[in-house]
């Protein structure tokens, strides 16, 4: 019998004609959707919905204003998957709502070329794929490899991938609510410790290049710099720092619950729209 806890997505259909939804936002033909592709099939149905081209750093984006397409293109492993125009966003949406043929069980996100940690997730493509996928209301997690190096990356990832994801086909997932989870490269000694992890802070310098165009104009470039990194504790960061893989419970609800009793004590009750003054007059 199935017991149901009250406010949980419910990994329901288990065992049996599960349907899986991947996406990524390195592209449908990124090496790392291949693997979590094939690492993920003995768990069920996998449908592959990816951007048609490298989506990085795109962020919970979504393409409201202009159509989209989404063809069935041949993945190197002699698979189908679906090349969409949009953005991992709009390849949920797609996969959910049409492409699965019925709601999935399960999504998943990655295998992301390079980690995703603390105050970065929220430019992430990858992470947004499972924040969409939780949004709906489905278990969903982000993966992504620790490394942009060459060489056995994927292997580690991919067996981590296909545990946590039956753990979650299994568990379901409190609604609103996903994982991030970031993976080293295989390792040389030993296995990595599993560390369940808070979002530590990660700061981008901000560097901005101006330059010259051939017309005289100014124009910008961003980004080039390392992030500066808070090694807490308990947090992705330095769990991924010293080379463990890190799992972190990540929530769509951004409140500030700490700030919403202090801000009392502003002045904000004493706002007077200008009709409202003028009529006072
Ligand atoms: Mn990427």
């Amino acid at each position: 019998m199935l017991l149901l806890v009250r406010g949980w997505v419910d990994g329901y259909n288990r065992g049996v004609d599960r349907t899986i939804l991947v996406t990524n936002d390195d592209g449908i033909h990124a090496t790392g959707i291949l693997e979590l592709k094939k690492s993920l099939e003995g768990l069920g149905d996998v449908v592959v919905v990816a951007p048609d081209r490298g989506r990085s750093a795109c962020g919970h984006g979504i393409t409201l204003h202009k159509p989209l397409r989404a063809h069935k293109v041949r993945m190197a492993d002699g698979g189908f998957g679906y090349s969409c125009s949009g953005l991992p966003t709009d390849c949920i949406h797609i996969g959910v709502m049409e492409l699965c043929g019925k709601r999935p069980d399960l999504i998943v996100s990655g295998i992301n070329l390079g980690a995703n940690l603390g105050w970065e997730l929220t430019y992430s493509g990858t992470v947004a794929g499972a924040m969409e996928g939780a949004a709906f209301g489905i278990p969903s997690f982000a993966i992504s490899v620790t490394t942009h190096e060459d060489g056995d990356i994927w292997e580690l990832a991919g067996d981590f991938a296909r545990y946590i994801g039956a753990e979650l086909l299994e568990r379901g997932m409190p609604d609103g609510m996903f994982l991030n989870v970031n993976v080293p490269p295989s390792p040389t000694d030993g296995t990595p410790k599993i560390c369940l992890t808070r979002l530590g802070i990660r700061r981008y310098p901000g560097r901005v290049e101006t330059r010259t165009d051939p017309m005289g104009r100014s124009y910008y470039w961003l980004g080039g710099d390392l992030p500066l990194d808070g090694l807490e504790d308990g947090t992705d960061l330095l769990a991924v720092s010293d080379g463990n893989i890190s799992v972190t419970p990540v929530h769509l609800d951004l409140t500030a619950y700490s700030l919403i009793e202090p801000l009392a004590d502003w002045s904000l009750g004493d706002f007077a729209p200008r009709a409202a003054e003028s009529g006072a007059k």
